[in-house]
């Protein structure tokens, strides 16, 4: 990974969670009265890393002169819709949006778009995010092979237990993979499963339709109560520190390996699966 410039080092104090469905939705929520209906005037490209594998020439090109129609969200993507294709955010671990009311942008910026009333700016100082322009939304590898979204009203319980059957991998890795359920990452699926009384290790296809419907309302109730807490207060997009505060308070497993459960009292325990963490108490998940 290129840091590209000393200003690129930093990262975020306590706890700041990677945006999954939640985060995304309410970015989207919120950065659409914002900017809907501008004029993308200038796109300045100050790191190119944060562009590849297109050319900065090339989206600054595609994007200069079209207005911004919508906001959307596909899994943890999010879409600038223009009336020639769109400009695809994939904020990965820790990107964010930043506005600033003038053209004159200030801190680290790794995209600029210049609106009419101020400037969109993507900022990602690890460099891991990406910002491209699309002319169809689909031509992104990640996008074409999203499955079902899950706020969308295509994840029935009934779709979900289809997804289950098919699946020998234990469940937390099947929640995590976007291309079966998208929006699910690392904090959200250990969350479901502590809240559905299910471990992590459990093989998928093997679970009984009561513990499927069980995780299905879990997950569908998990990724609720996360946008709520998203909302409020709502992403300030004028504050560079800005992030999603106070999630902790909502994390039943995510992040407390030796804490006693809020359910049996256990203490949590953390494992590695799939090379990433994962949480469950041993008392009351089974
Ligand atoms: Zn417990």
């Amino acid at each position: 990974m290129s840091t590209g410039c000393a200003c690129c080092l930093g990262s975020r104090a306590s706890f700041a969670p990677m945006p999954e469905l939640p985060e995304v939705e309410a970015v989207a929520r919120s950065l659409r009265p914002l900017v809907r209906g501008q004029r993308i005037a200038r796109c300045c490209v100050l790191h190119p890393i944060a562009v590849r594998p297109q050319r900065p020439a090339t989206l600054r090109r595609a994007v200069e002169g079209q207005r911004i129609e919508d906001v959307e969200r596909r899994g943890k993507y999010l879409l600038l819709r223009l009336p020639h294709g769109c400009v695809v955010v994939h904020f990965r671990l820790d990107g964010q949006l930043v506005w600033f009311d003038s053209d004159t942008i200030s801190g680290h910026v790794d995209v600029a778009f210049e609106l009419e009333r101020g400037t969109l700016a993507f900022v990602d100082r690890r460099h891991i995010g990406r910002v491209q322009w699309l002319a169809r939304p689909e031509e992104n590898s990640g996008i074409v092979a999203l499955g079902v979204d899950a706020f969308s009203q295509e994840f029935t319980c009934q779709h979900f237990q289809a997804v289950l059957a098919k699946a020998r991998r234990p469940l937390k890795l099947l929640l995590m993979d976007q291309t079966r359920i998208a929006g699910l990452g690392n904090i959200y699926s250990s969350e479901a499963l502590w809240h559905a009384r299910l471990r992590p290790q459990r093989r998928a296809n093997r679970l009984p339709p009561a513990e499927a419907r069980r995780l299905h309302k879990a997950i569908v109730n998990v990724l609720r109560r996360a946008l709520e807490c998203c909302l409020r207060p709502a992403p300030d997009f004028r504050d560079p520190n800005w992030w999603f505060a106070g999630l902790e308070k909502i994390l039943r497993a995510y992040d407390r390996e030796g804490k006693a459960c809020w359910r049996c009292g256990d203490r949590i325990r953390r494992f590695v699966q799939g090379g990433r963490s994962s949480y469950y108490c041993p008392g009351c998940q089974q």
